[in-house]
């Protein structure tokens, strides 16, 4: 008994890894609701203005003294800290970003709250719809080149923003309807959470156990069944519902315990294509078509085949190939366009083909061992976005190349270990499933370092 009193009580002082501090700070966000939205409308708030200035000013204007720093400080927030923060962040602890300070998010719900509150129709209800919505705009925004503009980032990312709004004003009570069935950046964030070691964790026991009737449901703003909370994947990690019928706790777990844990009913076969084709494929080409072999011979080669006639050598319409045009011509915009279609499918492919060898033609396995490459890719996600901020310190006189092969050969040899311990609990789990299983890791290594590989030697963008 006294042992169990031991157990029970906080510890003073202890590691910030104990579980009582995470349990502590879950609860903190729970009962802190109110400062947490003073600090999302001021999120709103700094947002809109980088957002919305520089993108209204004349151009003359925005290449000129205090409007160029304020289009350069934009830029680099939005791409050279935002996007590789919010990923390093989703893969680590889970999606506290979407929770706790995405101006959509927070902009959603609002409009919620004051809108018609139409039930969620069937239509919504298509789990691959967000990784779609990313795959389309974040094609579009590379051929376009929208980091370099504040009116196409205007374009893209505040469409979007107005996107979440006129979802929040048209369905929903107060809840996140956009953040649990379109984000298109929720794609992507769903896939790194499962890598997160924090999670909400549910004790049904004491939940069933706790004396009824239940307190008032949990106000969870993506609408999850908070009772048969599993998963990181659609969690917004708000905090409201800790403490729920003292069930519910912010728990430490190990790294990717998620993916290693997964079940054959819980792999998804439109998701693995998700991971292979989006997540390693297409972010793998935005980050590095540019400045690739690939690219210049297929350049080259479409000037030699088609390059003579006035058609080709015409300029490309500079709101659909911002990037193209800003090089020379059609053909340079065919090109790019070929050249990151081309290497989103070929890596798509071959990663593919890998796995299924690896799993020896089991389709189910060859599935749940794409997700076990979750953390590999998203690290390769985040150091591309890394050198994208690299580049930024370039334009702006301080040059940092130097450190980008140490950079990823530590990224690279993390995303491995973690990718390679994952599948290998994954494999043990699974058993009993599957008979033919020898050879399975050694393979799957072997994928995996050769993936690897092809992040650590990417071409440096041009
Ligand atoms: S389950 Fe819902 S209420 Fe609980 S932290 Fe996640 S998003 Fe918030």
């Amino acid at each position: 008994m006294e042992h169990e009193q031991l157990i029970v009580f906080p510890r003073r002082g202890g590691s910030v890894f104990a579980p009582e501090r995470a349990k502590a700070f879950g609860d903190l966000l729970q009962r802190r609701q109110d400062h947490i939205r003073k600090l999302q409308w001021s999120i709103v708030a700094v947002y809109l203005f980088l957002l919305v200035i520089p993108a209204c000013l004349p151009e003359t204007e925005v290449r000129a003294g205090v409007f160029d720093s304020l289009a350069r400080f934009a830029e680099a927030l939005f791409w050279g800290v935002w996007w590789p923060g919010v990923i390093l962040s989703m893969l680590i602890f889970g999606q506290f970003w979407c929770g706790l300070l995405c101006p959509d998010g927070t902009l959603t719900e609002f409009a919620s709250r004051h809108g018609r509150g139409r039930k969620v129709p069937g239509w919504l209800y298509k789990p691959a719809l967000p990784l779609l919505l990313f795959s389309l705009i974040t094609f579009y925004e590379h051929s376009i080149d929208a980091f370099h503009s504040a009116s196409m980032s205007l374009l893209i990312i505040g469409g979007t923003s107005l996107a979440s709004l006129c979802t929040g004003l048209i369905f929903g009570r107060g809840k996140r309807v956009w953040c649990r069935f379109v984000c298109p950046g929720a794609g992507i964030f769903s896939l790194l959470a499962r890598c997160a070691v924090l999670h909400f964790k549910v004790d049904r026991v004491a939940w069933d156990a706790a004396p009824g009737p239940a307190p008032g449901g949990v106000d969870c703003p993506p609408l999850l069944d908070v009772r048969r909370l599993k998963s990181n994947e659609k969690c917004n990690m708000c905090g409201r519902c800790s403490g729920h019928r003292q069930a519910v706790a912010l728990s430490w777990r190990w790294p990717g315990e998620e993916l290693a844990t997964l079940e054959p009913e819980e792999v998804r076969g439109w998701e693995a294509a998700g991971i292979l084709f989006v997540l390693i494929g297409l972010l793998y080409a935005v980050a590095h078509w540019n400045g690739s072999a690939w690219h210049r011979q297929l350049l080259a080669a479409l000037r030699h085949g088609i390059g003579d006639t006035a058609f080709w050598q015409a300029e490309a319409p500079r709101w659909l190939f911002s990037r193209a045009s800003a090089h020379a011509d059609l053909i340079d915009a065919l090109a790019a366009l070929a050249s990151i279609v081309g290497m989103t499918f070929a890596l798509g492919v071959l990663v593919g083909a890998g796995l299924l060898f690896a799993a020896r033609g089991q389709k189910k396995l060859a599935d749940a061992l794409a997700y076990a490459l979750i953390p590999l890719s998203g690290i390769g996600l985040a150091l591309g976005a890394m050198e994208y901020s690299l580049s930024i310190l370039a334009d702006n006189g301080v040059s940092a190349w130097r450190v980008l092969p140490w950079l990823r050969l530590a990224g690279m040899s993390t995303g491995l270990i973690w990718s390679i311990s994952i599948a290998q609990r994954l494999l043990r789990r699974w058993r009993g499933h599957s008979e033919r299983q020898t050879f399975v890791l050694p393979l799957f290594t072997a994928v995996a370092g050769l993936l690897a590989a092809a992040y650590q030697f990417a071409p440096i963008p041009a």
